[in-house]
C-alpha cells in the first residue's frame, strides 16, 4: 500500500514488546525479543493515508543494549530520515534501556522529524498486552505532522529524550519526565502538546560513529554512606578514560570517593559529577573541582561524555 502522505518506518531490536511467555498465565518466566516486526504489526489500526515499512534491526533484551546495535539503529534512523517520503520512524525497544537509547539518538541525529520510541512492561502474550496500544500510539505521534525529535511513547504520555527515565519496573506507566513533565498526551490517537519538542545534539552525526570496539569506555561509581575510592582506583589503572559519578542531593560526593576521583582527574580521566536523585539536577558552580553533568542522569552523562570523548 503506498500512501499519499508518506511512509513510517517501524525499525524493531527486541524488547518485551516483542516478548512471548507458554502460557497467558505463566507471564514471569516469558522471553523478551521473540516476535518480529510484522507480527508486532500484524493486525494494527494503522494512521490512514502512511504507508508503513517494518525493519528489524536487533532482537535482544535491552538490558544487553551494546554499542554494536546503537551503531546500526542510529545509522538505520539516518538512512531513513534521509528519505523525503518517510514522515517519522518508530523504534520498538526493551523498556530497561529505552530511556539511553532515546537520548544517545537525540545526540547523534538531532531529527527534524519525529523518532518515537516505545515498547511495552507485559509481552505480548499476556492476556492484557500494553505493547499493541503503545505501538498504535507511537504510530500516531510519527504520523501527527506536529511531533520532532527523539521521544519516547508510553502509557498514553508523550516523554522528550533529555527527560524521560523509567521509573518503575512493574507497572505498565513505568516511564516518568520527572519535573518537566511530558511534551504531550496522546488521546484517541490525538497529540495534546504541552510544551517545546525535543531539540540539539549532533555532538557526533550518526555517520560518523566509529567500530564499536573503539567506543571509549566510560565507567559510572555512585556516591553512598561509607563510599571510598577503591573502585575509582581500580578503573584509572585499568586505563579508563571517563568516570561519571553518581554523587547524593545536588551532586555531592563522599570526601573519600571525591579524592580518588580528583587524583583519576589530575591522571587525565574525564569526570562528570551527576546525581542519584530522581529529579532536580546538578547546577556548575564557579571553582567546582569536579565538572557537573549538567541537568543529565548518570546513564545520560555516561553518554554525553563517551560521545563527547569520541573526538572529532
Ligand atoms: N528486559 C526487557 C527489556 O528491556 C524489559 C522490557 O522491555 O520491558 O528488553
Amino acid at each position: 500500500m503506498q500512501g499519499h502522505k508518506g511512509k513510517l518506518v517501524v525499525l524493531a531490536t527486541g524488547g518485551t514488546i516483542a516478548g512471548r511467555a507458554a502460557s497467558a498465565s505463566d507471564n514471569l518466566a516469558y522471553q523478551a525479543a521473540q516476535l518480529g516486526v510484522e507480527q508486532l504489526l500484524a493486525g494494527l489500526p494503522r494512521p490512514v493515508g502512511f504507508a508503513i515499512e517494518g525493519e528489524q534491526v536487533a532482537q535482544i533484551d535491552s538490558k544487553d543494549m551494546d554499542f554494536a546495535v546503537w551503531r546500526a539503529l542510529a545509522q538505520r534512523c539516518a538512512h531513513w530520515l534521509a528519505q523525503p517520503e518517510v514522515a517519522g520512524i518508530v523504534v520498538t525497544h526493551g523498556t530497561d534501556t529505552m530511556e539511553e537509547s532515546a537520548f544517545f539518538l537525540q545526540q547523534v541525529l538531532a531529527p527534524a522529524k519525529p523518532v518515537v520510541l516505545t515498547g511495552a512492561m507485559r509481552p505480548a502474550t499476556s492476556v492484557a498486552a500494553d505493547g499493541p496500544q503503545n505501538l498504535v500510539d507511537a504510530l500516531a505521534v510519527a504520523a501527527s505532522g506536529e511531533a520532532r525529535g527523539v521521544c519516547v511513547v508510553f502509557a498514553g504520555s508523550v516523554h522528550g529524550a533529555a527527560d524521560v527515565q523509567k521509573v518503575h519496573g512493574y507497572r505498565s506507566n513505568a516511564f516518568a519526565s520527572g519535573d518537566a513533565g511530558p511534551v504531550a498526551y496522546v488521546e484517541e490517537g490525538q497529540l495534546r502538546v504541552l510544551r517545546a519538542w525535543p531539540q540539539g545534539g549532533t555532538v557526533r552525526a550518526a555517520g560518523t560513529l566509529p567500530d564499536p570496539g573503539q567506543w571509549p569506555r566510560v565507567e559510572i561509581v555512585l556516591s553512598h554512606a561509607g563510599a571510598g575510592g577503591a573502585i575509582v582506583r581500580a578503573l584509572v589503572k585499568d586505563g579508563v578514560p571517563g568516570i561519571v559519578v553518581a554523587g547524593t542531593g545536588n551532586g555531592t560526593v563522599h570526601r573519600a570517593l571525591e579524592e580518588a576521583l580528583l587524583e583519576a582527574q589530575q591522571a587525565g580521566v574525564a569526570v562528570r559529577r551527576a546525581s542519584r536523585c530522581l529529579q532536580g539536577r546538578v547546577l556548575p558552580h564557579a571553582g567546582d573541582r569536579l565538572p557537573a553533568a549538567e541537568g543529565l542522569t548518570p546513564v545520560k552523562a555516561r553518554v554525553a561524555l563517551m560521545l563527547e570523548l569520541m573526538g572529532a
